[in-house]
């Protein structure tokens, strides 16, 4: 009987996954309960790969032989549960991508960082010529990139959610970025169980593979001192920092010529440059790739500086944390942009830079209660129910010689269809300040 595989959930990853399984002779069938974009339909039409948005025929779910199911898909959906109990067996892309491909693999997840970490690590390999493939939680999804060509090198940004659904994925090189709290909300709120899902980037390394994680983490301390971890064990340091300079493995680096900020970026490119160590590229290659290294949008992207006040766009911090080294890696007076959509935050690890640093705050969100109760009485703030108001609001706010950080913590959804949408508006109402 030929193999049938259901893919759930038509995003990059989805599509990637059906166009591997297609090519590797398996009957596909793509299922997505919402509408698919446009530009995914029509790649799906041309290979003939039938699909259905908008339902879940029940029928031709259940006649899977393996199920590839989206991240975006919680376990706890009601026809999950029930393929579960079925016993149909239930991955995500990413394992089924790794089973077709004998690559280098280096994997790289955590709360923060992913993004910037896996971009950097895979400029400097390229940079260094290596036949090398960025894929996953960023750009393309690593099915697509397994079914386009062979390759040496995969860096492979990963989520937690994709990381719950692998079973034999292996990456050579695993790097754990950090872990603090977020998405909680898919993890019964718990902590330890997200750790847990993070920690599977580690389960079916070997003795013969690399695992670097943040020594300071006491998240990430708390775990490996309870359980065997079995790939070589490389602890990245903040005392590997020192003011702009960066120190690897008797190698030091300068970042005052690269355009990385703050203490969070330093170990970011840490992570990223003991990676290109261990492959062996030379000191000289290294530096020269940092140097050249640009980061992608919302990442604390500096927008202009008008009248004297800089403008900063770090929509992506949609997290405390993210947003703690946004903070903290600001040299000048802040008025801060803050708020959205809550995930359960905490604010208290923010308590003291808000304190030393903010000297006024514009609201961001549809409901901004928690965050006035928390920071009303503290500090100058007004409110604002667009990227445009929160812009002007904090110009009038802003003095010569301080900085406007969009720095949310907070999700997007509540104002804006995404983080990148609420950056590019945020962008482009700074731009029109300049133009007057
Ligand atoms: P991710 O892909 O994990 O979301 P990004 O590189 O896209 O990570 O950065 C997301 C946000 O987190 C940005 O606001 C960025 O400034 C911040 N950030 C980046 N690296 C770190 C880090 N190592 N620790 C904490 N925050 C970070």
């Amino acid at each position: 009987m030929q193999q049938k595989i259901v893919v759930l959930g038509a995003g990059e990853s989805g599509v990637g996954a059906a166009f591997l399984a297609q090519q590797k002779g398996f009957e596909v069938f793509v299922s997505d309960r919402g509408k698919i974009k446009d530009s995914f339909k029509k790649e799906l039409e041309e290979k003939g790969i039938p699909y259905e948005e908008g339902q879940h025929t029940i029928e031709k779910i259940f006649s899977a032989t393996e199920i590839i199911k989206s991240p975006g898909i919680p376990d706890t959906v009601p026809m999950i549960v029930e393929l579960q109990e079925k016993g149909i067996p239930i991955i995500s892309e990413i394992e089924f991508a790794s089973r077709y491909t004998d690559a280098f693999l280096i994997g790289i997840t955590g709360s923060n960082g992913k993004t910037t970490t896996a971009l950097l690590t895979y400029h400097l390999l390229q940079a260094a010529n290596f036949d090398v493939v960025l894929a996953g939680n960023v750009g393309y999804s690593f099915a697509r990139k397994v079914a386009e060509k062979e390759v040496k090198y995969y860096v492979l940004e990963l989520s937690s959610f994709q990381l719950d659904g692998i079973d034999q994925f292996r990456p050579h090189i695993s790097l754990l970025l950090n872990i603090t709290p977020d998405h909680l909300d898919r993890y019964d709120y718990k902590m330890e169980n997200y750790i847990r899902s993070k920690f599977r980037i580690t389960r079916n390394q070997t003795t013969t593979d690399t695992f670097y994680f943040k020594k300071e983490d006491e998240n990430i301390g708390g775990y490996m001192a309870e359980h065997t971890i079995l790939p070589q064990k490389m602890a990245i340091s903040s005392t590997q920092i020192d003011k702009e300079k960066i120190n690897s493995a008797n190698a030091s680096f300068d970042l005052s010529t690269t355009r990385f900020r703050g203490q969070h970026n330093a170990m970011n490119a840490l992570f990223a440059v003991s990676v290109a160590k261990q492959l062996q590229l030379s000191d000289e290659q290294i530096q020269a790739g940092l140097d050249t290294f640009v980061n992608v949008a919302h990442r604390m992207e500096v927008v202009a500086e008008i009248d004297g006040v800089e403008y900063i766009n770090d929509s992506k911090a949609t997290n405390v944390d993210a947003t703690f080294y946004a903070l903290e890696a600001m040299k000048r007076p802040i008025v801060w942009i803050v708020g959205g959509q809550d995930k359960g935050n905490d604010y208290q690890p923010l308590e003291n830079l808000v304190a030393d640093k903010v000297e006024s705050i514009v609201f961001l969100g549809v409901d901004n209660s928690k965050l006035i109760k928390l920071y009303g009485g503290q500090k100058k703030w007004v409110e604002a129910k667009s990227a445009k108001e929160a812009v002007q609001k904090a110009k009038m706010l802003a003095e010569k010689g301080e900085v406007v950080l969009l720095s949310p913590a907070c999700a997007s959804f509540d104002l804006f269809k995404n983080y990148e949408n609420r950056g590019d508006l945020f962008r482009e109402a700074v731009l029109q300040l300049k133009d007057k």
